[in-house]
């Protein structure tokens, strides 16, 4: 369907005035028509003025226009309360080449299409008109949303990026305050408006050549008090016929309709520019008034959050100082939340009012700023954290004593419980909501630490119980090796010897086990110090069967063998000898028993197989158990028998002696 098709269907229409832009957001060609045929103004020239009008819903705009300029814009029926029928409405006023437009809206308070419809429609009606009649309840003033302020930024904004330049004609911005009391003068509610407006012109974003420029370059103020309609009608009556004159009478001071704001269109021309100006506002992608809302929105966001993000560093920032001495700082989580939030909520009170999207994606943005500047007190407080814990767990683990009751599993498993309870605690308070921190990583690493010092402890104790162990081990080894090698000498003494060795390397392995498993040593690690131990036992051994068969040893222990025979009866008193004894044969006899002696000596007479088995040492063969040599047992053989002959000789001697007597 073409719009020119639907055009007389879609329009309302009546003797003075014309629905210059329906709902659909068309432009009412009709408008040339009226211009000549309706209004007379065609042939005026620039001859003809135009007034708008700007503001809230049912705050008696049209009811304002019609008593100014007899036109007859629709009116609210206060009986039916029903709304009017949407639109900018134009019509002539009487009497006067001027062109008044009404322009209906919403509350302002909806979203989306209404809202797109307000913000157009505002916007065109500031551009084309030379008096901008801007209308609010008295209470509405100061009040940011009530009194369209945020709307009114927004066409400022677009207003001068679109239709805004040097030498551009200015537009009187005329406020008038309905329902006006008097109770606040209204001098005062004039200052608080022209505050807020030059709030507004330096929060716009201003093109290059503008970045200087102030608002009264672009427009001019006004402001007018009207009594309550009803209440006060008859104030509000003579009010009004005071600021019609400001319209109608060139001569009135304040006549309001200064050259320079004429837009110096002639009026034939008017129909043209109007529409040209309705389609750009409509059409033209470039200078959408959405894009320029963006750029608004996130304009004034990124500024109210750098104010924000500047409190809250100056909060957070006496924590930081702390943190860096190491100190873990209570209830930190809690309080960071706290400036975050209230971060937040400053930001939302004065970003809300901006597009709800960019509004929306410049709080999370600002919360994850924030989050980033927290992330390093997060990281801080469990650095912090995890030092202390890792010192405490050892000081406490220290202290404790470690038995058969209390053994290193147990006391180690509590105390590592509780300190990842207390980290856990700390990173728990300090996680805050709406982050993606994660403490895995610290977490990994305490129990690593927590590990390692209950690791080394263990060692230490371990190694510890294996001097212990080893030392007595070998000591006992030595002394039974002394004893067997020593004392009442039997044929059995390798098998006796080895049984004893066997029992103390036995005795010593249970009692290294016993103390070990009490340390919850692993099954591998504790046969491979038993093994050690048992090697460490087999050396000693050896190394004393070595000792104690050095060659004086052995020639004493021949000799003494010798002795105990020869010159020693059965009851261990010594001999007499007497003529007829057979010296020679004792002699003999003596002789062999200590040959036999050293026979008994010549090696370790002990099974391999036995012998490995006990001692877990792989590595030994035959020749290892071989203590006298052959040639070594010539020499010492020799030399024993030259240490004995002289016995013998003593023992013929005495005999002859004796006989001489
Ligand atoms: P518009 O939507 O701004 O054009 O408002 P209307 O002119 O349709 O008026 C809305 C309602 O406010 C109507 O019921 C009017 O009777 C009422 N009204 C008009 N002027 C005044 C006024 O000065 N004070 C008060 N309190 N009400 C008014
Ligand atoms: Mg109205």
């Amino acid at each position: 369907m073409r719009v020119e098709d639907s055009m007389s269907s879609v329009y309302s229409y009546d003797e003075l005035q014309l629905q210059l832009i329906n709902d659909n957001k068309e432009f009412n060609t009709e408008l040339g028509r009226f211009m000549k045929e309706k209004w007379n103004l065609a042939e005026s020239g620039f001859d003809y003025n135009v007034v708008a009008v700007f503001g809230s819903q049912s705050t008696g705009k049209s009811t304002l226009l019609n008593r100014l300029f007899h036109t007859n814009f629709s009116v609210m029926d206060e009986q039916s309360r029903q709304q009017t029928t949407k639109g900018i409405w134009l019509s002539e006023a009487r009497e006067r080449p001027l062109l008044i437009m009404d322009v209906e809206g919403t509350d302002g308070r909806e979203r989306g299409e209404e809202q797109d419809f307000e913000r157009k429609s505002a916007l065109f009606s500031l551009a084309i008109s030379e008096v901008l009649i801007i209308n609010m309840w008295e209470n509405m003033v100061g009040l940011y949303q009530g009194a369209n302020m945020g709307l009114l930024k927004t066409v400022l904004d677009v207003n001068l990026q679109l239709f805004q330049n040097k030498g551009a004609a200015r537009t009187l911005l005329l406020f008038v305050i309905r329902d006006f009391v008097g109770v606040t003068p209204l001098k005062n509610l004039q200052k608080t408006i022209e505050d807020d407006m030059h709030k507004i012109w330096n929060e716009l974003s201003k093109p290059e050549n503008l970045q200087n420029s102030d608002i009264s370059d672009f427009f001019d103020f006004m402001f007018i008090g009207l009594p309550h309609k009803v209440f006060k009608n008859e104030q509000f009556e003579k009010e009004v016929d005071l600021l019609k004159n400001r319209f109608y009478d060139k001569d009135d001071p304040n006549y309001v309709f200064k050259p320079d704001y004429h837009r110096r269109i002639p009026a034939d021309g008017f129909p043209q520019y109007a529409q040209s100006i309705w389609d750009k506002v409509i059409n033209n992608k470039d200078l959408d008034i959405p894009t320029q809302q963006h750029l608004l929105a996130q304009y004034r966001c990124e500024e109210i959050a750098k104010e924000e993000n500047e409190i809250f560093l100056s909060k957070i920032s006496p924590f930081k100082e702390r943190l860096d001495n190491g100190e873990i700082i209570d209830n930190l989580g809690q309080d960071l939340l706290e400036f975050r939030d209230t971060a937040i909520k400053s930001f939302s009170v004065e970003g809300c009012r901006y597009r709800q999207d960019i509004y929306e994606k410049k709080k999370s943005d600002f919360l994850e700023q924030m989050n980033n500047t927290l992330y390093s007190y997060y990281t801080a407080q469990i650095t912090n954290a995890q030092k202390a814990i890792v010192i405490n767990f050892k000081e406490k683990f220290d202290d404790k004593v470690i038995d058969d009751n209390n053994d290193f599993k147990n006391t180690f498993d509590g105390l590592y419980e509780n300190s990842l309870n207390e980290f856990q605690a700390v990173v728990d308070e300090i996680t805050l909501p709406q982050t993606n921190w994660n403490s895995n990583e610290f977490i990994k690493k305490v129990k690593e630490e927590l590990n390692t010092i209950g690791n080394n402890i263990r060692r230490k104790k371990v190694n510890e119980i294996r001097f212990t162990i080893d030392k007595s081990l070998r000591k006992e080894v030595v002394l039974c090796v002394r004893s067997a090698l020593n004392e009442n000498i039997s044929e059995n003494l390798w098998e006796d010897l080895f049984d004893k060795y066997g029992v103390i390397v036995e005795q010593n392995e249970n009692k290294f086990i016993n103390k070990a498993t009490v340390y919850s040593c692993e099954e591998n690690e504790l046969k491979h110090i038993s093994k050690e131990l048992k090697k460490a036992s087999w050396d000693a051994f050896y190394d004393t069967i070595f000792d104690e068969t050095k060659d004086t040893l052995m020639i004493i222990r021949l000799k003494e063998k010798f002795e105990s025979i020869f010159r020693y009866d059965s009851n261990g008193l010594p001999k007499v000898w007497k003529p007829g004894d057979d010296i020679d044969g004792q002699f003999q006899n003596s002789l062999n028993e200590a040959y036999k002696l050293c026979d008994l000596f010549n090696r370790i007479k002990i099974p391999l197989t036995k012998i490995k088995e006990i001692t877990e040492v792989d590595n030994i063969d035959e020749d290892a158990l071989e203590i006298i040599e052959p040639s070594k047992k010539k020499m010492l053989i020799n030399r024993f028998r030259n240490t004995v002959e002289i016995l013998y000789i003593d023992a013929k001697h005495s005999v002859v002696s004796t006989k001489a007597e």
